[in-house]
């Protein structure tokens, strides 16, 4: 095991990775930016290094002073949590040119995933059913456009290769429409993502987003956790996530499930990884691939038991991967609320100081939070400021523990979305389950 790691990230994930560590015998060095100072977690850690100003690009998108950080302190391995640099196949290029380990997986599998055409074209090799479409890069010929959109059928999306975070996409429900499309897509490509590759997808209208996390070895070991439903969103961002998805048959998810192991195992994955997928008419399509820890992994701890933080950090550090898959048992049901500092109605965020934060607690609940009364959220970064998490031997115990548990919490001095998920706990809709991905915009668009 390592003994000393540096944690490149901040807020509730870089005191995950910390508890984590600690767990584990190993000492933690924790990066900050100057704004990220006074956070607790980086009082709590054996080693701090201020890398940088506030900016995100001055300090946590800094790889020169994230890896002198690591040599200054002999750290052996670096964490990047999500977010940030985790996705950026040169940083860990670098983190391992410089002689680091670096906590997820190759920079080759980095780079195979981050660039969406080649990741599709991986999926269909491994026999990961995909979202009907081009099969590569669209070709510059605006008949051959014309007639693959034909094929597939309308309405189609239009994605950017190099894209993420929601951007880089269009959906196009006519043909008049898509060859506009197809240019102002590869323009904005270009500019914003330095890559003007775009792809075409057969645009499903009304589906789920299903995920399935697997932890690998980068060799022949490779086992899936079971699956997150990630359906409610709000402009493509997750806000609630539970695990098991309601009303899938696990014939299904178990199929589904193996063929992501099978997938690993063909590229040699190592460590934590999720597929993502939408799923509609008992269908699973696969969109991406995220080669990093997630944010909602809580859930799938919840109910499999497993240490998903701790498991990427034996991995790394070379320990035989000992987990099969019929060690992998699920038990219950796991929510999780992502509490944002924001206005709950306008969405707009709302940094500052928090004057009085009164955690809720009991049986089968779980608070991912750096935050503190007195602390004050910079505004320079993502608005979640901590994850609420209920377990319960069934989904309803679930919710039934969310409700009480949002009702305790008191956060005083900023506005959060605790009122818009106290509104969803008691949704019909949500309650019975299985929404599609745009439920939640369309219930806030009727809100008076
Ligand atoms: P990003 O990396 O930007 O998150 P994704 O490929 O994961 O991009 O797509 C983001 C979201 O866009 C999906 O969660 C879904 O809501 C929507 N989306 C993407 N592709 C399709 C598609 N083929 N049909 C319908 N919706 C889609």
């Amino acid at each position: 095991m390592f003994e000393k790691i540096l944690i490149a990230n901040r807020g509730e994930i870089a005191l995950r990775i910390q508890r984590a560590c600690r767990e584990l015998g190993v000492k933690t060095v924790v990066v900050h930016s100057e704004a990220d100072r006074d956070a607790k977690y980086v009082k709590l850690a054996d080693e701090s290094v201020c890398i940088g100003p506030a900016p995100a690009r001055d300090s946590y998108l800094n790889m020169p002073a994230l890896i002198s950080a690591a040599e200054v302190t002999d750290a052996e391995a670096i964490h990047p949590g999500y977010g940030f640099l985790a996705e950026n196949a040169d940083f860990a290029e670098r983190v391992e040119k410089s002689g680091f380990v670096f906590i997820g997986p190759r920079p080759e599998s980095i780079r195979l995933m981050g660039d969406k055409v080649s990741a599709k074209r991986a999926m269909i090799a491994a026999g990961v059913p995909v979202v009907p479409g081009s099969e590569g890069a669209l070709p510059e010929d605006p008949q051959t456009i014309m007639q693959m959109a034909r094929d597939v059928g309308y309405p189609v999306i239009i994605k950017a290769a190099g894209g993420g975070g929601g951007r880089g996409m269009r959906v196009v429900y006519t043909e008049a429409a898509l060859l506009n499309a197809v240019a102002m897509t590869r323009t904005e490509a270009g500019s914003a993502f330095n890559n003007p590759e775009v792809y075409m997808e057969k645009f499903l209208e009304n589906p789920r987003h299903v995920e399935i996390q697997v932890l690998a070895d980068g060799g022949r070991n490779a086992v899936w956790l079971g699956e997150r439903d990630c359906s409610m969103q709000r402009r493509h961002q997750k806000v609630i996530e539970e695990a098991p998805a309601p009303h899938i048959p696990r014939k299904l998810i178990e199929r589904i499930g193996e063929r992501c192991a099978e997938a690993c195992r063909k590229i040699n994955y190592r460590g934590a990884g999720t597929f993502e997928f939408l799923y509609e008419d008992g269908e699973f399509f696969f969109i991406e691939m995220n080669t990093r820890i997630q944010v909602e992994h809580t859930v799938t701890e919840m109910v499999t038991g497993i240490d998903l933080v701790a498991q990427q950090i034996r991995i790394a550090a070379g320990e035989k991967f000992t987990l099969r898959q019929k060690d992998v048992q699920f038990r219950g049901h796991a929510i999780e609320c992502r509490i944002n500092a924001e206005d709950p109605f306008k969405f707009t965020p709302s940094p500052g100081k928090i004057i009085n934060w009164h955690p809720p607690g009991g049986m089968g609940v779980r608070m991912d939070s750096h935050v503190f009364s007195g602390y004050t959220i910079p505004p320079h970064y993502d608005s979640m400021i901590a994850k609420l998490i209920t377990y319960g031997d069934t989904r309803e115990q679930a919710i039934a523990r969310m409700d009480i548990a949002l009702s305790e919490m008191v956060v005083e001095g900023i506005q959060t979305n605790i009122p818009l998920h106290r509104e969803l706990m008691q949704d019909a809709r949500f309650i019975e389950g299985g929404t599609s991905i745009h439920y939640l915009e369309h219930k806030l668009s009727q809100r008076p």
